[in-house]
């Protein structure tokens, strides 16, 4: 309520924020947490709480009259909708360079993602993150991140013999034929309740084509595992539809003052909102926690943040494509909109590639196999105030996705090569062979050891912290979930231990 104050207060409700609620109610404090989105508990007028993938409606896109759906066309045309406006889960953040995807309301990311649990390379992670005990992440905080979030395997056989992954058998065949190594990946995703979708047991939801828009069933989201689990504490308190827009620090007493805006499901301010709060933890995501402390350094509430603040931002390498195949490697109608394999290129200098045989459940067989590829792009970017809009903006430039292009180019012809196949010129666009104009995976903005300590304190701010993806820098070579999850209980055990008496 306006004009409380409190001891701890989280900015966002993604993996960073989940982590920090957990560890920080479990230690007795009480925890005050304000998202932008929703709460999705309660089902529309369809009896459902997300809205089917193929025929989206307001609940699909944050505050937009027509959908942009990341593979937007089909034979020539766009597959995008009208949809009403509305606080829908995921949001097409455009910055001009790139359109950031990301996910809106209580579980942030985890809302909307793919489930893939993927655990970083060794080599790689002790590459970025130098100044991370990688002993410790790897014995502890990885494990921790893995088992709290309920990742889980699919059944081997299961995958062999199930119609719902022929599109990744087909993708696996073609990538081996070319000398390229497959593996499995693990998932969110409950993989028994996938099976019993299959038998026909329980209400479809992956196999009905539900990921991006929200799972109705069967994904552990964050909701459902460390929000649960901190709820069930009784310390937490959790501000839906609430948009934080400034911290600074309190003019008397100590803390900070955090102003916020209430806003309806038709996205507009209704109210706003003055608290103070002993802690802030920023777990707004790479692109919230970098806009907030960028647009609080120019504006002098927190002029004395770190010139690090709103560098090295990176979108992981994304890149999507898909390639044409031929009538006798169908990939299938009905397809699981849960990826679980990869094609595992990393270790090639020439072609650092890490490819997601990702789904295409569009209900109807297409002969299509689509992926997402993580290339070890070096290119970075920044964030910059601008005091004409007093927006903040991102620098990305489309030209700094070439080298993801280049990468994964090599790979996918190669395979097209060996099999005869051409690329799908018709999905990015009306005639576009590459989908790098958008991303899930942004990355950075506050990195871990440059413009936070080694453990996400904010420099000549005590009691601000970083929690989120802002703290990895740029890339992480594989889905980055297990890292910001494994990272942020790593920071918060050490910040409850030595900022929490
Ligand atoms: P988020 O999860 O983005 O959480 C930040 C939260 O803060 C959001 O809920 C946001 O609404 C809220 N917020 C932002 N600004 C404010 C503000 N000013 N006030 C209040 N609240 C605010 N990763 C994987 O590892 N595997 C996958 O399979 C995968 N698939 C993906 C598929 C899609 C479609 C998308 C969009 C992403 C995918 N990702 C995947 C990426 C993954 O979801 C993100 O890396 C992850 O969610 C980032 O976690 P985070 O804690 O940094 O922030």
């Amino acid at each position: 309520n306006d004009g409380d104050r409190v001891p701890a207060l989280v900015i966002g409700s993604g993996y960073g924020g989940a982590v920090a609620a957990l560890r920080l109610t479990q230690a007795g404090i009480d925890t005050h947490m304000v998202e932008m989105g929703k709460s999705w508990t309660t089902p529309g007028s369809d009896g459902k709480i997300f809205c089917p993938m193929l025929s989206p409606d307001g609940r699909s896109f944050w505050l937009r009259d027509r959908t942009v759906q990341p593979v937007s066309h089909f034979s020539g045309g766009s597959v995008d909708k009208n949809i009403s406006r509305y606080v829908g889960v995921l949001d097409a953040e455009d910055f001009g360079g790139i359109k950031v995807y990301q996910g809106r309301g209580v579980g942030g990311g985890s809302l909307v993602n793919g489930g893939m649990a993927v655990t970083p390379k060794r080599n790689y992670f002790e590459e970025i993150l130098p100044g991370v005990d990688s002993n410790e992440m790897y014995s502890t905080y990885f494990p921790r991140a893995n088992a709290a979030l309920g990742v889980n395997n699919i059944d081997p056989a299961w995958f062999e013999s199930t119609e719902y992954y022929k599109f990744a058998r087909t993708g696996r065949k073609t990538a081996e034929r070319s000398g390229y190594t497959t593996t499995f990946v693990p998932n969110v995703y409950d993989f028994n309740y996938m099976k019993q979708e299959a038998a026909g047991q329980v209400t479809k939801s992956a196999l009905v084509s539900e990921v991006i828009y929200g799972n109705n069933a069967g994904k552990k989201s964050l909701d459902k595992t460390y929000l649960a689990a901190a709820s069930a504490t009784g310390k937490l308190t959790i501000s839906a539809l609430h948009v934080v827009t400034s911290v600074a620090p309190a003019a008397t007493g100590g803390g900070y003052q955090v102003v916020m805006n209430q806003i309806n499901e038709q996205g507009n301010t209704v109210g706003t909102k003055t608290v103070t709060a002993d802690k802030v933890f920023f777990a707004a995501g790479s692109i919230g926690t970098s806009k907030l402390l960028v647009a609080m350094k120019a504006q002098g509430q927190l002029a004395n943040l770190p010139g690090a603040v709103g560098q090295e931002w990176g979108h992981n390498g994304n890149v999507m494509v898909g390639r044409a195949n031929h009538m006798w490697d169908a990939t299938g109608a009905k397809q699981s909109a849960i990826p679980v394999m990869g094609i595992d290129n990393w270790a090639d200098t020439s072609a650092p590639v890490f490819a997601e045989i990702a789904p295409f459940p569009a209900g109807t067989e297409l002969w299509v196999s689509l992926y997402l590829a993580i290339a070890k792009n070096p290119q970075r970017a920044q964030f910059q105030f601008n005091s004409a809009t007093g927006k903040v903006g991102l620098n990305w430039q489309r030209s700094q996705n070439q080298p993801s292009i280049d990468m994964a180019k090599k790979l996918f012809d190669k395979i097209n090569k060996k099999e005869g196949t051409i690329y799908r010129t018709d999905l990015f666009g009306p005639t576009q062979t590459w989908g790098d104009q958008l991303t899930y995976h942004p990355l950075g903005g506050c990195v871990l050891g440059k413009a936070t300590d080694g453990y996400g304190r904010l420099p000549e701010y005590p009691g601000l912290y970083v929690m989120d993806g802002s703290l990895v820098p740029g890339n992480v070579g594989v889905n980055p979930f297990v890292t910001i999850t494994a990272l942020a209980e790593r920071n918060i055990e050490n910040i409850i231990a030595n900022d929490m008496n």
